[in-house]
């Protein structure tokens, strides 16, 4: 008998007639995601329902040396959730919350739980949890900490990282990490749960996790600004936290990605006569019933100053949705439009301006005719810059370009000190050029923590190293 069949067959015995499937139908969904980039496929998907039943089949494959992909909400950007031969662990029966408290300000949330449940469950109580993606009906927590998410909120509240406690994982041979403090203070050494954040599931499966909550804002204020320039968008962040100290969120769009969201998804309105160059949508939060005063007093004086063109303060919850989902639908709107080579880079916050005119510069000169549409946490310097190709021109052209365009983009990111990857992560997509471009001593580095940890390499193979 085939000994990887043999050992397919002790998986399933394992988990027994819930906790696996060979269904087509069933896993197919399974095998694409949501930009319809990579497809894959897999001999079987587990479905373990607890952190023992992980244990088994980690041990299993370990033993047998058979590799395995794990998946989460699979709304991972960077192919590393999609199998290509590989086992596909999913982790969507392991979905309950552990435990909530309000007096320890923690949650503690399985790897299956969903974004959203975990802000609902915060909610309940009085509490929130700050990670907030366009993802989150979909995304899971075992997803964003293996991904090291980051979202809207970085710079106030920091990233997936900042908000994990304590950690529980299943290590590739199968034995358990068992890290699931509370404790906000713990100088015992090394702080292994870190190994497991950002590790895009290279290092261990991860079965639950402490996360922090915060207070719930009482008072929370929209606005979006039109702008002239994106040199105007960074000083205007500056002037905004400066004077009303209470900038939770600061994301631009530039006008091409605005055009393109009316253009291809219903109810985009934009409050201005004409699409403006830049857009800001600022959202300021703090416990201060004043709030709403001190925002419009900071954005009438830099109305006055020129760093804002025209600016409209959401009148009630509705107005503000709807400038989210301009917002959201950024990466939705283009679609439609045809191939793009998207790029998730950043760079420090005052280099956002020569960045993105040295990457316009690179970017028409690769492809002329490329359309470009750049957006993005501005307040952290992460910029979603994606470069559509021209109308007219094959998408088959177009790819042949894009391996050009990527390295002159990413290029520029590196002359200005920046991140080829601020928060997608490497996969698979980056993964030749992560390994091209990081320093020797770095990847040294991880790849003594990959061997010790995975000395089989089961665990997501084809990923990051
Ligand atoms: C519309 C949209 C908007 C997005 N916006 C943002 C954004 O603003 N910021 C941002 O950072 N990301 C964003 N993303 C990317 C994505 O949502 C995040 O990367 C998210 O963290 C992935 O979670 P997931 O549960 O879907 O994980 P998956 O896609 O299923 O997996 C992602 C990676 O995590 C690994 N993994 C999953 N679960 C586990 C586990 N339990 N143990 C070990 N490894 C595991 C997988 O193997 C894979 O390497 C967006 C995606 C979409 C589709």
């Amino acid at each position: 008998m085939d000994a990887h069949f043999s050992t397919l067959t002790r998986l399933q015995d394992a988990l027994g007639p819930n906790g696996w499937t060979r269904d087509p139908d069933l896993i197919a969904p399974h095998l694409v995601e949501w930009r319809d980039r990579w497809s894959g496929n897999t001999p079987l998907m587990l479905m373990p329902s607890t952190t023992g039943e992980v244990e088994i089949i980690l041990g299993i494959c370990h033993e047998a040396g058979l590799a395995v992909t794990t998946q989460g909400g699979n709304t991972g950007l960077v192919g590393a959730q999609i199998p290509l031969g590989e086992v596909l662990i999913s982790t969507k029966r392991i979905n309950a919350i552990r435990a909530i408290d309000p007096v320890d300000d923690a949650i503690i949330a399985e790897a299956g739980v969903i974004l959203s449940q975990v802000h609902d469950a915060a909610h309940q109580i009085g509490k929130r949890f700050p990670i907030c993606l366009a993802s989150e009906g979909s995304a899971t927590i075992g997803g964003l900490i293996s991904t090291n998410a980051g979202g809207v909120h970085v710079r106030r509240h920091g990233m997936m990282r900042a908000q994990v406690l304590g950690l529980e994982a299943v290590l590739p041979n199968g034995t358990r990490y068992d890290g699931l403090s509370v404790l906000r203070k713990d100088n015992t050494g090394y702080d292994l749960k870190h190994l497991f954040i950002g590790a895009e599931g290279t290092l261990g499966f991860v079965t639950a996790a402490t996360l922090k909550l915060v207070a719930q804002s009482p008072f929370t204020t929209v606005a979006l600004l039109a702008l002239d320039t994106p040199e105007q968008a960074v000083r205007l962040l500056h002037r905004l936290e400066a004077q009303t100290g209470a900038v939770a969120a600061f994301e631009v769009m530039n006008r091409l990605g605005v055009e393109l969201a009316q253009k291809n998804c219903a109810n985009m309105a934009v409050p201005f006569g004409n699409v403006p160059k830049w857009l800001a949508l600022v959202e300021f939060e703090g416990p201060d019933p004043d709030l709403a005063v001190r925002v419009e007093t900071a954005l009438m004086a830099a109305m006055e100053e020129g760093l804002v063109q025209e600016g409209v303060v959401a009148q009630n919850q509705m107005q503000a949705k709807s400038f989210w989902a301009l917002r959201e639908n950024m990466s939705a709107a283009q679609k439609p439009e045809g191939a793009a080579a998207k790029h998730d880079v950043s760079v420090p916050v005052s280099k956002i301006p020569a960045f993105l005119v040295q990457a316009d510069q690179a970017a028409r000169q690769i492809v002329p005719g490329c359309r470009i549409v750049a957006f993005g946490h501005c307040s952290d310097g992460n910029i979603h810059y994606d470069v559509i190709q021209p109308q007219g021109v094959s998408a088959q052209s177009f790819q042949g370009l894009v391996p050009a365009l990527n390295e002159a983009i990413h290029d520029v990111v590196m002359s200005l000190n920046g991140s080829i990857s601020a928060e997608h992560g490497i996969g698979v997509s980056r993964r030749e050029e992560f390994l091209r471009r990081e320093p020797a001593s770095h990847l040294a580095m991880m790849r003594a923590i990959k061997a010790a940890l995975d000395p089989h390499n089961i665990m997501n193979p084809r990923v990051l190293l």
